[in-house]
């Protein structure tokens, strides 16, 4: 099978059948970008920045943040790169700007924090701005729960775009799209006006399941192959291609090449997994006849 992964690595996928999948990959670093070659994949799906704010001089400045998406937009020579915005909190705390809570997973997290604190989230959004001119650079938020939130962030860039503008600073401003990891969201999708939605199966999954996803005791529970959390992907799927918005997935069931066929099942045919197992989903793709 190793073999069979590395004959399909730098293809791109295609079902037995012949439907085009785009393969996007899941990054946390610029410095895992040196190891890795463009040619495997379509993209970046899913750049999480929590690692650059665990540095010990305490947050990251615009400078120090605009250097590293710059880095990710170079290696990615024109392919498109989503960044998402702080997801800090639930399983990913940050000293000096998570705060301890009795239940983080429903607690102040990802964009309900970022929010709480806009200077921080504004040093993000312009080092982002800044950074699009190198590529294309996609915004993307987390834990979105409803409209209003959405709505808040997008007001935010709008300053941040205009603060740069009067400045005479060289930027561009990025799509702007939401990350479906609440039920709320995918149930009711169309209630949300993002540029682009990208499913997050591994908090999706539990907060439909109610099994958290660090626990090993849940884990069996936890599973995005149930039919309750693929029939919400069908539905963020569906709704997606009936406003021609763009709909990926970018959980870790996409890089299980067990999951894989049910989730094209679902219509989705953009998926951002692992570096690591972007062969071994290609080579599963190309097993899959949509028509059976
Ligand atoms: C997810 O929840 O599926 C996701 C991609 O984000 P993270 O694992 O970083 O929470
Ligand atoms: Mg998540």
């Amino acid at each position: 099978l190793a073999a069979e992964a590395q004959h399909f690595l730098k293809r791109p996928a295609v079902t037995g059948d012949g439907s085009a999948v785009a393969i996007y990959i899941n990054v946390a670093s610029p410095d895992e970008l040196a190891e890795i070659d463009p040619a495997i994949c379509d993209g970046i799906g899913l750049v999480r920045t929590e690692l650059l704010f665990h540095g010990h001089h305490g947050l990251p400045d615009e400078e120090q943040q605009h250097g590293a998406y710059k880095r990710i937009l170079d290696w990615a020579a024109g392919r498109p790169v989503i960044v998402r915005t702080l997801d800090a909190g639930g399983d990913k705390p940050i000293p000096g700007l998570t705060i301890e809570e009795s239940n983080p997973f429903l607690g102040l997290r990802g964009l309900r924090l970022s929010l709480k604190r806009p200077e921080v989230f504004r040093t993000q959004l312009r080092a982002l701005c800044r950074a699009a001119v190198a590529g294309e650079l996609k915004i993307m938020l987390p834990m979105v729960t409803v409209p209003a939130e959405l709505a808040e962030a997008r007001a935010h860039l709008d300053a941040v775009v205009v603060e740069l503008a009067q400045a005479g600073i060289a930027h561009r401003r990025p799509p702007l799209g939401i990350m479906v990891e609440v039920p709320s969201v995918a149930v009711t999708p169309e209630r949300f006006a993002a540029d682009f939605f990208s499913i997050g199966s591994n908090d999706l999954t539990q907060y439909v399941m109610a099994a958290a996803r660090d626990l090993n005791s849940v884990a069996h529970l936890a599973d995005t192959g149930n039919p309750a959390v693929l029939a919400l992907i069908t539905r963020v799927a569906a709704q997606g291609a009936a406003r021609g918005i763009e709909v990926s997935l970018c959980g870790d069931a996409a890089s299980d090449p067990a999951l894989v066929p049910h989730l094209l099942r679902c219509g989705l045919r953009k998926l951002s997994a692992a570096p690591a197992a972007v062969g071994r989903v290609k080579a599963a793709i190309a097993g899959i006849d949509l028509r059976s």
